[in-house]
């Protein structure tokens, strides 16, 4: 039968007859997630803005979503274009790859990045670690319980909710139920008093932190993973940020910590190192040892996510990737995050020198600036932008333990950096 849409529509199976809508049930976790997705929550703030404010339009400068902003550098790019070039002719031309990544890229990553603590089929190279933490929650499915550090990047709870592990969002609380919200402020230094929160299935962390810009301390984390241990946890270690870390003694991988490799996976991004917030690629290590409670492995569970749903990442891309592991690659990598690092520091300053509390902004992109009592993260955020025309992030988009914060990203030219810090000067003292 034809299907007649509009106000002619006969009523099918209950449907209504003036509008067409198909008979699929809606996924109800879907239904359960509270607003957008934060990062374009941001962007339509900033459209609405413009919209009322259209002569604002060259003024905007954007400390807002931690997307990168300087060009790739020239080894790293020659490794992209060298791919690239390879596929137009026959000796060099290659189609679907390995869904696991390049071998050569594996065995790259494991040696430059993680000092022989990890071997080359243990790392899962794909398209960015946005995309594996859904893979590694697709891995776990719906019947686990999971913990957060509060605030943190909202993709460990938003997919939390779309895979049905949570029930609904207290709107007292603005927690999801069945979560474990692992306070992390500068009360206690950003860092959970995990021995002291109900015990989670999964628990995600992320060091150095976005929004906090704290980055875990050795011994912190050798309490994180011996907690896990003791739980039965799996430690979901997220370490986009890693290369930021400047600080001595600071790990940059959970593999640093003993007894890591029984408790941990780990999600892991060229995005910040190099540029490659457009390019994308990433990797996830899953260490032999992990396991679930029947004593099946996790990374044969994930392996079998990544070659069922996952084709590999680009293998244009993956040459790049190669390029970024030189040395002449991790030299770049390196000037590229001392830039970065200098923008963190110039924000830093420049709201120390108005009163505020700050933290962040030494191993890490992001400035984390506490609000005087009393004031709302997303009230500052409209107000920064009115008077200032530069976008922010409010704290509380991050999870309840945001809020009376506001994250200051590192990631944009040093000319815009300088006139944002001139503007919060004068408006915000
Ligand atoms: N993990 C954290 C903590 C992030 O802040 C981000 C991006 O901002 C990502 C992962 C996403 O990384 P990717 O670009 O590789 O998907």
């Amino acid at each position: 039968m034809i299907a007649v849409a509009g106000a002619f529509a006969p009523a099918q199976n209950g449907r209504s007859s003036t509008e067409l809508h198909s008979g699929v049930t809606r996924n109800p976790n879907f239904a359960k997630l509270a607003g957008g997705y934060l990062f374009p929550e941001i962007g339509r703030r900033r459209t609405a803005y413009l919209a009322e404010n259209p002569d604002m339009a060259d003024r905007i400068i954007s400390l807002g979503i931690g997307d990168t902003t300087q060009p790739i550098p020239e080894h790293i790019l020659s490794g992209l274009v060298g791919s690239a070039s390879k596929l137009g002719t026959k000796e060099g031309y290659s189609g679907y790859g390995a869904e696991q990544g390049m071998g050569d890229l594996r065995a790259k990553i494991a040696e430059k990045l993680y000092d022989g603590n990890i071997k080359a089929d243990e790392v899962f190279v794909s398209d960015g670690a946005k995309c594996d933490i859904m893979r590694v929650q697709q891995v776990f499915g719906p019947g686990v319980t999971t913990a957060v550090q509060d605030p943190s990047y909202p993709v460990y709870v938003d997919t939390s909710v779309m895979m049905g592990q949570t029930g609904d969002i207290n709107s007292e609380t603005s927690q999801y139920d069945n979560i474990v919200y692992m306070p992390c402020t500068a009360e206690n230094n950003f860092f959970p008093d995990i021995e002291n929160l109900p015990r989670a299935d999964i628990v995600y962390f992320c060091s150095p932190n976005n929004p906090t810009g704290a980055a875990a301390t050795r011994e912190q984390l050798e309490m994180l993973v011996k907690v896990c241990k003791e739980r039965g946890s799996i430690l979901v270690f997220d370490a986009a940020y890693a290369p930021f870390i400047r600080s001595e003694g600071v790990p940059k991988s959970i593999f640093e910590i003993d007894g890591a490799r029984e408790v941990a996976i780990e999600c892991n991004s060229f995005s910040k190192y190099a540029g490659f917030t457009g390019v994308r690629l990433g990797w996830t290590v899953v260490p032999d040892e992990l396991t679930f409670s029947d004593g099946t492995k996790v990374r044969d569970d994930f392996n079998r996510v990544m070659t069922t749903a996952f084709n590999g990442a680009s293998n244009i891309v993956q040459g790049g990737g190669l390029a970024c592991l030189d040395d002449e690659g991790l030299t770049e990598i390196n000037t590229l995050i001392d830039y970065y690092l200098e923008n963190a520091k110039l924000l830093k300053e420049a709201m120390e020198s108005i009163g505020y509390d700050v933290f962040g902004g030494a191993d890490a992109p992001y400035v984390f600036v506490k609000l005087p009592d009393g004031k709302k993260s997303w009230d500052t955020f409209s107000e920064i932008l009115e008077k200032t025309q530069v976008v922010t992030i409010p704290g509380a988009g991050f999870g309840p333990g945001g809020e009376g914060y506001l994250r200051l990203s590192a990631f944009a030219p040093r000319d815009t950096v300088i006139e944002a810090c001139e503007r919060l000067k004068k408006a915000m003292a």
